[in-house]
Order: structure tokens, then C-alpha cells, then sequence
């Protein structure tokens, strides 16, 4: 039974490189029906804290990573910290001395290699053959345990099957397979992940890099399945030419043979362009308690009655580039204090008689008998015949009168919800 862990070690912020190597961990844990352990090596007590902790656990809560074993769900192979399974590293310390494979040296405790060269089978890179030369310390003179050591010790304790990791630590699974041999211990299999470049230019993503918290797109109201499916795609690829798709499709799709060699390079807009294509395609009831949120957020005032607000979002839903922005998306329909855009406003009068055809747009809107698109477009059209005109000249106008904006939701049904009164007042307040 597959066995994975995500040990991240609690010393800075949430990055999105962890949150894949967390992902891609949890991935192959729910596609082969196995556990995902969650284990803090927090053996630096100088670097380490609570609140980088609590922003690792709360940023893999809302990406949806559910742990089976770990910090605050416990389990059968815990202590899930590393600060608190001293005694179990010294047992296995002793394990080591009785072989002959650990001596002390100027007051560290060193291993002592095996002197064969060790094969590494890759499950992405294949196999990489390496000859540890030296011995190396597992304890420090201060008596605290290394990397290497407990890393190993505890993937032995926990049972671990594959080791899952970015690319950055194959220089050190040499290192590890040397253990797991002396402890004679099973090898689990390694997958290691290549790494997420920066946007521009080379060189690894860091945290100090734009977009590279988990936390911050938490905070501009991404929604976390679009930044989990793109997390999905930063070194897999599915091989069916599909970019958004829900998780579930995703489980049953993943493995090692789609993990890419080459490294993978983070692209905000793309996140953006996920974070879209979700947000469009979530049921209504769900996008209208995200939009109220957001609404709530920006401190707009949701007036007109249930009914209303309802028929809002719905209209609006298709044009939402992203929950942070959609309060300024569709303000307008709530207060009759709205912003006008003059930088757009050349263009809206760029033709000439704009203002007689918004005159010829009152009488229209005032006058048509019944106040819905089809029967607005059909008087629109039948006036621009009389005054031989395309009949979309009437619009650029039109819209920018009653929102302020020259763009926004299809003009008809826009209308049709915000109502002959609003419009038609809007309308003449504008010509005033
Ligand atoms: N604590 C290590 C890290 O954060 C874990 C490495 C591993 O997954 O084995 O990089």
C-alpha cells in the first residue's frame, strides 16, 4: 500500500515549489488509493516556528491537500515532528555503531560509507549511478541529528514507498540510499520533480519572486482549485491535451510516466487565466456566495432585493476575470454613484451625433412596450432603420451613459435586469 509524505521544514513561507511537491505527494497518494503523510522536520529549533507552520497547514487546508497522518489528525507512525522523536533517532544511531557504521569524530557522529558505487532508479529521471566517497556526519557536535539521518530514519519508521521531492535534492539521495542499504532497510522509490523557474530570465522560482506565496492568492481571491490545477500542470502533463480539469480527472490521471524532465516555468498570467476559466465555470449558487463575498469585501452595498442581485451575478458571471475585481465589474448596478471611465469615453463618442442618438435611445427605452432584450433590440433596430443607421451604433453610447464603463455584460440582457427606471434615468442624468 502506497505510503507518501510531504516533510516540509517549518523555516519560511508557503511557496508555491512546496505547495507542488506537496500536491504532487497528495496526487499520487489519492490515485493509488494510498496515504499522505504529513511530517514537520523541524530539527532546526532556531529557524523553525509555529506561524510558518500554521501558514504551511492553512495554505494546504484551502489548496484542498488533506493529510490521512500528520500535526493535528495524528496516526499510527507519529510523533509527526521531528523535535519530538529523539530517542527513536538514537535507537536507530545505535543500530548503526553495532554494524560498525557510525563513529565519533571530533565530537560529531559520523556514517561510514560503504564505499560502492550506489544506483538511484529515478522513477522520472531514470537511472542516475553515484559513488559516495566520504563519510559524512548524521549527528552534530551539539548532539542534534542531520538531514540526511532523520529524513531517512523517519521514511524507514513511517513506512514511506516513494519519495517525492523537488529536483534539488537528488544530489542528496545518494547520500540516502547509502542509509536505507545499511539500515537494511527497504528502498522506497524516488520521483524526483523537476524545478519551477521564474517567469523571466533564469534561475529557480523563489520566495521573494511575484506570485510565489500561496498565501497571496488566498488574499486576491483566487480560487484554490484553478491555482491547484495549475500547480497540476508545473511538470506534468497529462498527454491529453487538456489544461482545466477537475481534480477528480486529474487523481485518476496522474502518474509518474506524465512528470516532464525539464524544468517547468511559472506563468502568472496563465495562473490568472486558470484562476478565469474556473471562477466562469462554477455552478451559480456557488459563484453568487463568492461574489457576495467579494461584494462584502470591496465594501459595495448589495441593493435591489435577492431576486435581483441573483439575476446580477448570473449576467456577470461570464465576464468575471477574478473575484478581486468583480465588486468593480458590476458596482454599477448596485449604487447610482458610479465612477465614469474617461479614459474610455473617447472612444465611446469617437462618431459624431452620439449624443442625438442617445436622445433617439431615451425615447426608445422610455416608450417600448415590454422591457426585455428582445423587445429592446427589435425597437432598436426599427429606429435605426428610420434614421439609416447600423442599429450597434446606438450602443457604445448607451452603455457608457448608464455604467460608466465601455464594457461589461451582453448590453440586452443588461438592460432587461437593471430596468426601464434606472436606465432611462441614467440616461437623461447623462444628458443633462
Ligand atoms: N525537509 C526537506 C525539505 O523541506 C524534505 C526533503 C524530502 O522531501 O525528503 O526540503
Amino acid at each position: 500500500k502506497t505510503r507518501v509524505r510531504f516533510a516540509p521544514s517549518p523555516t519560511g513561507f508557503f511557496h508555491i515549489g512546496s505547495a507542488r511537491t506537496a500536491l504532487f505527494n497528495w496526487l499520487y497518494a489519492r490515485h493509488t488509493g494510498g496515504t499522505f503523510v504529513l511530517r514537520i522536520e523541524d530539527t532546526d529549533k532556531e529557524r523553525n516556528s509555529q506561524a510558518f507552520l500554521d501558514v504551511i497547514m492553512d495554505s494546504m487546508r484551502w489548496l484542498g491537500l488533506d493529510w490521512d497522518e500528520g500535526p493535528e489528525v495524528g496516526g499510527n507512525y507519529g510523533p509527526y515532528f521531528q523535535s519530538r522523536r529523539d530517542d527513536i533517532y538514537l535507537q536507530y544511531l545505535e543500530i548503526l555503531r553495532k554494524k560498525g557504521r557510525a563513529y565519533d569524530k571530533d565530537g560529531a557522529v559520523f556514517f561510514k560509507v560503504s564505499g560502492e558505487k550506489q544506483v538511484l532508479h529515478d522513477a522520472v529521471y531514470g537511472d542516475v549511478e553515484r559513488l559516495e566517497e566520504k563519510d559524512f556526519p548524521i549527528f552534530r557536535s551539539n548532539g542534534t541529528p542531520v538531514f540526511h539521518f532523520v529524513n531517512v530514519v523517519d521514511d524507514i519508521c513511517m513506512e514511506i514507498t516513494n519519495v517525492i521531492r523537488g529536483q534539488d535534492h537528488l544530489t542528496n539521495t545518494n547520500k540516502h540510499i547509502e542509509l536505507f542499504k545499511a539500515f537494511d532497510a527497504p528502498m522506497p522509490q524516488f520521483a524526483h520533480i523537476p524545478l519551477i523557474l521564474k517567469s523571466e530570465g533564469s534561475g529557480k522560482m523563489s520566495k521573494r519572486d511575484r506570485g510565489a506565496l500561496i498565501e497571496e492568492y488566498q488574499q486576491k481571491l483566487f480560487l484554490p482549485e484553478a491555482v491547484r490545477n495549475y500547480l497540476c500542470l508545473l511538470g506534468w502533463n497529462p498527454k491529453n491535451g487538456k489544461e482545466i480539469m477537475p481534480i477528480d480527472e486529474i487523481i485518476s490521471l496522474f502518474d509518474f510516466k506524465g512528470i516532464v524532465h525539464s524544468n517547468a516555468r511559472f506563468d502568472e498570467k496563465k495562473m490568472a487565466h486558470f484562476n478565469m476559466e474556473h471562477i466562469r465555470a462554477l455552478p451559480i449558487e456557488k459563484f453568487s456566495e463568492l461574489a457576495c463575498k467579494a461584494m462584502e469585501n470591496s465594501g459595495v452595498n448589495l441593493a435591489g432585493g435577492k431576486d435581483y442581485i441573483e439575476r446580477v451575478f448570473k449576467l456577470a458571471q461570464p465576464k468575471a476575470a477574478s473575484m478581486e475585481t468583480f465588486a468593480s465589474l458590476v458596482s454599477y448596478f448596485f449604487t447610482e454613484d458610479f465612477a465614469f471611465d474617461e479614459a474610455a469615453k473617447e472612444r465611446v463618442f469617437k462618431k459624431g451625433n452620439a449624443i442625438e442618438r442617445m436622445r433617439g435611445a431615451v425615447e426608445i427605452l422610455s416608450t417600448v412596450p415590454s422591457f426585455d432584450g428582445d423587445s429592446i433590440h427589435a425597437a432598436f433596430e426599427k429606429k435605426a432603420e428610420e434614421l439609416g443607421i447600423k442599429f450597434t451604433e446606438f450602443f457604445p453610447p448607451l452603455r457608457f451613459a448608464i455604467s460608466g464603463v465601455a464594457s461589461g455584460p451582453d448590453l440586452m440582457p443588461m438592460l432587461e435586469v437593471l430596468g426601464r427606471e434606472k436606465v432611462v434615468a441614467r440616461l437623461k442624468k447623462y444628458l443633462e
